[in-house]
C-alpha cells in the first residue's frame, strides 16, 4: 500500500491568522490615530472600533524566560496578542480600554521601560556584537545597553521635534539599519588580518578566499603554501575573515566604532537619505562606553535645541549645513571625512563620506 501522501514544507501561516479579531474585523478601513502618551497611542476605525498599542522597551536579545513574562502579559490583557517592531519594542495590543491601566500597572512594577512613540527616540535596532558573531569590531547588546540606560529619559519622557531612530552594526557588513538611521554606530576594524599560515590549507579555500577580497587585496604564497596581503590595499572590511577563519581581523586595542548620523527612510517631506560620517573612531570601552553614549548625547541635545518642529536629524543638518553641524556639535572635521576612495566612481553619490 502506498505510503499517504504527507506535507513537509507547509510554509510560514498566512500573517492574518495572527491579527487581533478587531484588525480583521476593520483590516483597511482605518481613520485615524492618537498618541495618549509616550506609551500609548490609539487606532480608530472606520466603524468606531479602537485598538489600543501599549508599547515597551526589550533589550532585543531576550531569555526565554523574558518571552514567557511577555506572552503570559499579553494572555492576560490582549487575549495573547503581541507583536514585536523592527527596533525590537513589544507591542501590547488590547482591544479592550479597561485593560490598559492594570496591563500598564503590571509592566511599570516588573521593571518594563514604556515609550517610544511619537516624537522621542525609538528603541535600538542593533546586531550579533560579541555574544555571537565572529566578526565583530565592537559590542552590540552591551553597547545598546549603556547607550538606551543614558537616553531613558529621551525613550520614557522627552519631546524632541521628531521621531529619532537609533541603530547599531558591529561591523562594516552591517546587519544594522546604520546606513538610514538618524544616529548610527557601526563598527569598525582599523588593522590589516593577521595572516595565520598554519592554517590556511587546513580552513580555507584559496581561490573563494582571494574572491572574496572587494579590493583584490589577497594573493597566493605559493613559497608558504598560503596567502599574502597586500596591506596598502586593504581597508579592514573583514569580508575574507567570514570565509577564512585563518585570517583573523579582530583587535581589541584597534576596533572601535564610529558613528553616523542624518539618514532616514521615510519620503515623508524629503527623499529617503543615506547617514555621512561624523565621528570616524571611538576605541571601545566596555563595559559602559562612556565617550561613545556622550558624542550621542551631545548630538542628540544639539537637534532637540536647534531644529524646527517636525524636522528628522537629517533634514536639520541640510537645513543649517554640514559645516555649521559640526561647530554646533563641536565634532571635529578631520581627513577621515574626505571621500578619497579611487575606485568610487563620481556618479555613486553614496558614500557616508564627504566629496571633496
Ligand atoms: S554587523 Fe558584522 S559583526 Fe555584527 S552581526 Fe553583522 S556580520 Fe556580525
Ligand atoms: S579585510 Fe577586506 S580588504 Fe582587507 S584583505 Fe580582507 S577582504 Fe580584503
Amino acid at each position: 500500500m502506498a505510503a499517504p501522501q504527507r506535507r513537509t514544507d507547509i510554509g510560514p501561516p498566512h500573517y492574518k491568522d495572527f491579527l487581533p479579531p478587531v484588525i480583521q474585523k476593520n483590516y483597511g478601513s482605518w481613520k485615524y490615530h492618537e498618541i495618549i502618551n509616550p506609551g500609548v497611542m490609539v487606532h480608530v476605525a472606520d466603524s468606531g472600533d479602537k485598538i489600543w498599542t501599549v508599547r515597551v522597551a526589550s533589550p532585543r536579545l531576550l531569555s526565554t524566560d523574558t518571552i514567557r513574562d511577555m506572552a503570559d502579559i499579553a494572555e492576560k490583557y490582549c487575549g495573547g496578542y503581541i507583536r514585536f517592531t523592527t527596533r525590537n519594542n513589544a507591542e501590547f495590543l488590547v482591544s479592550d480600554e479597561k485593560n490598559i491601566e492594570p496591563l500598564q500597572k503590571e509592566l511599570k512594577q516588573k521593571g518594563y521601560l514604556a515609550g517610544g512613540i511619537g516624537p522621542r527616540i525609538s528603541n535600538i535596532v542593533h546586531t550579533q556584537g560579541w555574544v555571537h558573531c565572529h566578526s565583530a569590531a565592537t559590542d552590540a547588546s552591551g553597547l545598546v545597553k549603556a547607550i538606551m540606560d543614558d537616553l531613558a529619559d529621551y525613550f520614557t519622557t522627552k519631546e524632541l521635534p521628531n521621531k529619532v531612530r537609533l541603530a547599531v552594526a558591529c561591523c562594516t557588513n552591517m546587519c544594522g539599519a546604520v546606513h538610514c538611521s538618524d544616529i548610527a554606530l557601526v563598527g569598525i576594524h582599523r588593522k590589516v588580518p593577521r595572516v595565520d599560515h598554519g592554517n590556511i590549507k587546513n580552513m580555507c579555500e584559496v581561490p573563494s578566499t582571494i574572491a572574496a577580497c572587494p579590493t583584490g587585496a589577497i594573493s597566493p604564497d605559493p613559497a608558504k603554501k598560503s596567502l599574502k596581503i597586500n596591506d596598502d590595499k586593504c581597508m579592514y572590511c573583514g569580508n575574507c575573515y567570514s570565509v577564512c577563519p585563518a585570517l583573523p581581523i579582530s583587535d581589541p586595542v584597534n576596533d572601535g566604532v564610529a558613528i553616523v548620523v542624518g539618514g532616514k527612510v521615510g519620503s515623508l517631506r524629503s527623499f529617503p537619505k543615506f547617514s555621512k560620517l561624523t565621528v570616524p573612531y571611538i576605541p571601545n570601552n566596555p563595559p559602559r562606553w562612556p565617550e561613545v553614549t556622550s558624542v550621542i548625547k551631545k548630538i542628540l541635545d544639539t537637534y532637540i535645541a536647534g531644529a524646527k518642529k517636525h524636522e528628522r536629524v537629517g533634514e536639520w543638518v541640510e537645513r543649517i549645513g554640514w559645516e555649521k553641524f559640526f561647530s554646533l556639535t563641536g565634532l571635529p572635521f578631520t581627513f577621515q571625512h574626505i571621500d578619497d576612495f579611487t575606485i568610487a566612481r563620481e556618479t555613486f553619490r553614496t558614500a557616508a563620506t564627504f566629496k571633496w
